[in-house]
């Protein structure tokens, strides 16, 4: 087979940059090793960036998410000195969010994409992508029966992620940024509506915890945990004591409590590879990039990469002009290196450290002085809300 483009992965990074090379009329091709009930119901990531709406409206690709998201501009940080809140949605850039979920924006585009004509080999996993430098790649895949699939593009688009086919292809001397923070969270999704306005960031000698709207009957919760923890070895009645505890519910009210529908484990890790391109292979979202969920960057600069990318294919495919291409990495690192940079700062405004007393006490002390900025300073919270919502 051949193509243009060929796209790995039809997360938001793959399908937002399928429909924009779709819409200009640039061939191409979106192969998914995933099959389309899974991709269109994967729930992550909520908060979309006011950058990344309009991005995806510039695009025709934001009508689900003003239906049905919601906007969102407040938090509020409970801690043993008591709680605040931020009306960021009324501090510096006076941005808010938009929640939606990402597997509802996810199936959003994958709809579009197949109605402009778009075409998705789903149960397809790419397994290398050959001759990068050569400017005739070569993607090696297997459909879902074992069968091989070759397909020849002109460029190759790695969206499949941080485990993916485009990761493993890249030449030996990529140079990867890695960062373990030493935290680990046990993400969890109940069914319970929301139980404050607002972003809910505790900080507790236990432990984080962290509680995010997603619909008027899902929530996110979030619960700090020890390294090497067993999802299932918590049991539905320890999560939400546990979290009642942790956000103070004794003090502020109690939690809304459901079933809990999604457990799972994740280590705050960052990684950010360098250059984002080889010859004729992009990376693209968290192929790029690994970013902690801490700040809730990483579907925004999925998206935001995915378009600049598709503008710089279009003046190279359309117009023969291949300036956008050979700057994409430069400017894509950009963001991601800011969004890195505020991401830790909130692993370190949420955390403590494991480690020697001595240190964590210099450390809770120094939290404790951040939290107290954040509460008084009012160019500390233009700075935070600039950022929270900044992409
Ligand atoms: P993905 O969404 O991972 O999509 C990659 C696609 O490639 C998948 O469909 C996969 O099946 C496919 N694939 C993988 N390997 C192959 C292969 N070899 N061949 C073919 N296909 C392949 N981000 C935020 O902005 N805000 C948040 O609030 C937030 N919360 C999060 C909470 C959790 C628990 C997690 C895990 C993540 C969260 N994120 C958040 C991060 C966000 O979900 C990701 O950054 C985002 O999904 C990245 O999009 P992507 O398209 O690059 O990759």
């Amino acid at each position: 087979h051949t193509t243009d483009v060929a796209v790995l992965g039809a997360g938001p990074a793959g399908l937002v940059l399928g429909n924009i090379l779709v819409d200009r009329g640039i061939d191409c091709v979106v192969l998914e090793r995933a099959e389309p009930a899974q991709v269109r119901t994967r729930a992550r990531a909520g908060f979309l960036a006011p950058g990344t709406v309009r991005t995806l409206e510039r695009h025709g690709l934001a009508d689900g998410l003003h239906r049905r998201g919601q906007p969102h501009g407040v938090c509020e940080f409970r801690t043993g000195d008591g709680r605040f809140r931020l009306d960021y949605g009324g501090l510096g850039q006076r941005e808010r969010h938009t929640v939606y979920p990402q597997q509802d924006l996810v199936s959003d585009l994958l709809t579009r994409f197949l109605e402009r004509g778009g075409q998705v080999r789903f149960g397809t996993e790419a397994e290398a992508v050959h001759d990068a430098d050569s400017g005739r790649p070569e993607v090696a895949a297997r459909e879902a029966d074992g069968r091989p699939l070759r397909w020849r593009a002109r460029y190759v688009a790695g969206c499949d992620g941080r485990h993916g086919a485009a990761r493993r292809s890249l030449p030996a001397g990529t140079v990867r940024h890695h960062r373990d923070h030493g935290v680990t969270w046990l993400g969890l999704l109940a069914e319970a509506p929301p139980s404050l306005d607002a972003v809910g960031y505790a900080v507790h000698e236990r432990g984080f915890a962290g509680h995010m709207a997603r619909t008027s009957e899902i929530t996110r919760y979030y619960l700090q945990c020890e390294r090497g923890t067993r999802a299932e070895s918590w049991s539905e009645e320890r999560i939400w004591d546990e979290l009642e505890l942790r956000m103070r519910a004794r003090e502020y009210g109690p939690l809304r409590r459901g079933r809990v529908v999604q457990q799972a484990v994740v280590d705050l890790e960052s990684d950010v590879l360098e250059p984002l391109r080889h010859g004729a292979l992009f990376l693209v979202g968290d192929a790029a990039g690994l970013i902690s969920p801490s700040a809730a960057k990483g579907a925004n600069l999925a998206v935001l990469g995915a378009a600049t990318l598709a503008d710089a294919l279009t003046d190279d495919l359309v117009r023969g002009d291949p300036s956008g291409l050979d700057a994409y990495s430069a400017r894509c690192l950009t963001h991601i290196w800011r969004a890195q940079e505020f991401s830790h700062w909130m692993i370190g405004l949420l955390h403590g450290p494991s480690g020697a007393d001595g240190e964590s006490l210099f450390h809770n002390s120094l939290r404790r002085s951040r939290l107290t900025s954040l509460r008084t300073s009012r160019s500390q919270q233009d700075w935070f809300a600039e950022h929270y919502v900044g992409i």
